[in-house]
């Protein structure tokens, strides 16, 4: 009996939660990569009620198959540079937002020692739909492929990592001071 009351407890805390957080018009208006990622801690905490501190961000050019990738056991998230540059000239900016906002999402689960695809992209796929519906294109692109919603990708043959890379400034430091 103690068990349902506790559980009641937690769903109804996490529906308030969510309810007072409108993610659809938050994507909306993300500025930057700090807000984006700010956004995305808040999302995976009311839903999953998961969190951490103290990621670092890359932007790099990498091959065209990979959007993003977390070294397992690291603190950096290193997200494919020449994506979000094309996305950013081609598509809205609810896209361009809902694609950062869905890749940092994804890397940011593995960066709980989640290594199983599968799971990640499910969880991913949980927290878009649940926080900002089906139809919504982070879930779409999260349900299925980026290039799902942007064919201009499979025109990419970049097939090497850039030697130059870019470290975000200011990257997830919100939350340190009260984590550590
Ligand atoms: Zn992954």
């Amino acid at each position: 009996m103690a068990i349902v009351t506790i559980c009641f407890i937690v769903g109804f805390a996490q529906y308030n939660c969510m309810s007072l957080i409108d993610f659809r018009e938050q994507i909306l208006k993300l500025t930057d990569f700090n807000e984006a990622f700010e956004l995305v801690k808040l999302a995976v905490n009311a839903k999953f009620n998961m969190h951490r501190a103290g990621l670092s961000l890359i932007l790099q050019g990498l091959p065209s198959r990979i959007g993003a990738y977390h070294i397992l056991g690291s603190n950096v998230i290193v997200v494919n540079r020449t994506i979000l540059d094309i996305i950013r000239q081609h598509k809205s900016i609810e896209e361009y937002n809902s694609y950062l906002f869905m890749v940092l999402a994804h890397e940011y689960l593995h960066s709980f020692g989640i290594v199983d695809e599968f799971r990640v992209r499910q969880m991913s796929y949980d927290l878009c739909s649940s926080l900002l519906g089906n139809e919504h294109p982070a879930s779409i692109m999260a349900k299925e492929d980026p290039s799902a919603l942007f064919p201009e990708l499979s025109l990419l043959r970049q097939n090497k990592f850039d030697e130059h890379f870019e470290v975000v400034k200011n990257f997830d430091t919100a939350g340190q001071s009260y984590i550590q």
